[in-house]
């Protein structure tokens, strides 16, 4: 019989009178304690060396128990795709309303998404139509730009990116975050002109740099925007902490 592994335990750990809980995680591989946020799950992992005893891990995680504690009040909760729920479009708040007997799939009505069909399905019926949208809008963006530039885009393809916002291949193939349709338009002009700039240039020399500005007016806005705000993107339709852990 095959041997499970053993589950994540969960240490408590105690600062200024409150109870703050902090995953412990044993890597083989890992060569010395450390914490990380997981933003997904909604915590602070502590990993461990196999070789390592809990106790020393656990007084690593004591002495950082302050950083712990300043790490977990930033996690933003998720916020799942349902019936009542804010997302942006575009920059601007629009509430997902379930509309059970309608016969129209998703669609966008003022500040309004409509999602018809089983509840059971909603949460994948928006995640569905952000891709879908997010293709609708980038696509004719990104040829305009390439255009612009005497390029060729080959393909863009949507993805779940977390730790970029696009990226782009020699051969023309785009790729970019879904959630940029969630931006200011501004925001999600100047990561299409981005990509489609490093068609010109695969770096980020000064050309580079004066080849995405003949696209855009302003990316200093949208850079920062980014920087502060692009993080919290990922929190939008992924499940409940509770039902993670
Ligand atoms: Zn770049």
């Amino acid at each position: 019989m095959a041997r499970t592994p053993a589950l994540p335990q969960t240490l408590t750990l105690t600062v200024n009178g409150q109870d703050m809980h902090v995953l412990l995680s044993e890597h083989a591989r890992a060569r010395r304690i450390s914490l990380r946020v997981d933003p997904i799950r909604g915590c602070v992992v502590l990993v461990k060396p196999r070789r390592t005893s809990k106790a020393a891990a656990v007084a690593f995680a004591n002495e950082k128990a302050y950083w712990i504690s300043d790490r977990l009040s930033e996690l933003m909760p998720p916020v799942p795709f349902s019936d009542g729920t804010s997302v942006p479009i575009l920059g601007n708040m629009h509430t997902i309303r379930h509309r059970p007997d309608a016969r129209r799939g998703v669609w966008r009505e003022l500040e309004t998404l409509n999602v018809s069909g089983s509840v059971n399905h909603l949460s994948r019926r928006v995640h569905d139509w952000f891709k879908q949208e997010a293709r609708k809008v980038i696509s004719p963006i990104a040829h305009t730009y390439a255009q612009t530039l005497d390029r060729t885009v080959t393909s863009i393809s949507l993805r779940d990116t977390r730790s970029r916002w696009g990226s782009c291949t020699v051969d023309g193939k785009l790729s970019f975050s879904w959630r940029l349709i969630m931006t200011p338009e501004s925001v999600l002009n100047y990561v299409v002109a981005h990509e489609v700039s490093h068609l010109c240039e695969l770096n980020h020399s000064a050309r580079f740099w004066k080849t995405v500005d003949s696209l855009v007016t302003d990316r200093r806005m949208p850079t920062a925007w980014l920087k502060e705000h692009g993080g919290q993107l990922h929190r939008y339709g992924l499940a409940p902490w509770s039902s993670q852990a």
